[in-house]
């Protein structure tokens, strides 16, 4: 049975315009349970750092719907508890990215569950411009279709990028199906932000059981197979310009890195693509986020990757990442120019954040 809270959180993903006055009055039934807390603002070396979380979730439950699927968490419906979860971790702005469920939909019901999708996001951000960016969403299974969707959703909308899985329904991203999808994203110049599949690596039966494997080794894995499909297939090579941003630091590709080296030295044979750079390489032009969990770990994804390629992420609503700004202040090693550009001014950047 829907609560009246359900209801408001569910107005605010559905019309934005009346969002607020929901928020507004939630807001004010909250002040009484619980005080305020005040927005956390940082500053590194006495400077305001604009923060950006460029790995936030979110649903859209109208889109949803059109594949008679129900939102859950209801956390991800957007509402005021964001806000609130944003304030208090010193989040000034979410890029918000919503995971595909819609790899199996056929074109017409792709379209129409896309062009729904992403006008939601453009109205939630238009909303609130000073706390939201997004990804637009595409169906990926219909590659012509998603670089249309890409650039309506960049060009008309406003969306500052695009998010796809790791994989689409099984297939990889460097299957030659996908380049026209990828020659629209390095021809608008704008950040592609992928994030795992969760159980469609292939995996599903060696990762059943205790530990939630599918989840915490699978995810990570699928990211490290889409990413080095990316390079020793030759797309990176082939579309030079392309931004994308790996979720969950890389996966354990920047973990185990020179091992992707020293296989094709090994087993030249196994290598028939040649690559205009040494596979390591390829790692310094993408972007990661920062979702690694220890200063050790975060060191050495700076230490591999660059420290100018690493963005700030949380997972909202999961609560992976609740300490994401002071991972970042806190890892030894890091000056202050390096920590804000992790904290944002990257983020913003590649975002076109103000
Ligand atoms: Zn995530």
């Amino acid at each position: 049975m829907p609560t009246r809270r359900d209801f408001i959180l569910n107005s605010a993903g559905a019309m934005a315009g009346i969002a607020f006055v929901g928020c507004d009055l939630l807001a004010a039934r909250d002040a009484q349970a619980q005080p305020a807390k005040r927005r956390r603002e940082v500053v590194v070396s006495g400077r305001r750092v604009k923060t950006v979380d460029v790995h936030a979730h979110c649903a859209v439950p109208e889109a949803m719907a059109l594949m008679g699927l129900k939102v859950e968490p209801q956390t991800l419906v957007m509402g005021q508890e964001r806000i609130r979860a944003m304030d208090e971790q010193g989040i000034d702005v979410e890029a918000l990215s919503i995971n595909p469920y819609w790899y199996k939909a056929e074109r017409d019901l792709a379209r129409a569950l896309i062009r729904m999708q992403n006008e939601k996001l453009a109205e939630l951000c238009a909303s609130q411009p000073e706390r939201f960016v997004a990804f637009a969403t595409v169906a990926l299974q219909h590659p012509d279709l998603a670089a249309e969707q890409l650039e309506e959703g960049v060009r008309k909308l406003g969306l500052r990028g695009g998010s796809i899985g790791a994989n689409v329904a099984g297939e990889e991203l460097s299957d030659p199906k996908f380049h026209p999808f990828w020659a629209k994203a390095e021809q608008l110049g704008c950040l592609i932000f992928i994030h795992p599949q969760g159980g469609t690596a292939g995996f599903e039966q060696r990762l059943r059981g205790s530990g939630g494997l599918a989840n915490v080794i699978g995810n990570p894995l699928d990211t490290t197979i889409a990413l080095s499909h990316l390079i020793f297939e030759g797309t990176l090579d082939r579309f030079p310009g392309l931004k994308i941003c790996a979720a969950h630091g890389g996966g354990y590709l920047p973990s185990y890195a020179a091992r992707s080296d020293a296989g094709c030295v090994t087993f030249p044979d196994r290598c028939p693509k040649p690559l205009k750079k040494r596979p390591t390489e390829y790692l310094r032009q993408l972007y990661y986020d920062s979702i690694v969990f220890t200063p050790e770990a975060l060191r050495h994804l700076a230490a591999e990757v660059g420290s100018g390629q690493i963005v700030m992420g949380t997972d909202y609503p999961f609560p992976w990442m609740k300490t994401a700004v002071d991972h970042i202040l806190n890892t030894p090693g890091l000056s202050d120019a390096e920590r804000a550009a992790m904290l944002g001014e990257t983020a913003s950047r590649l975002l076109g954040i103000k």
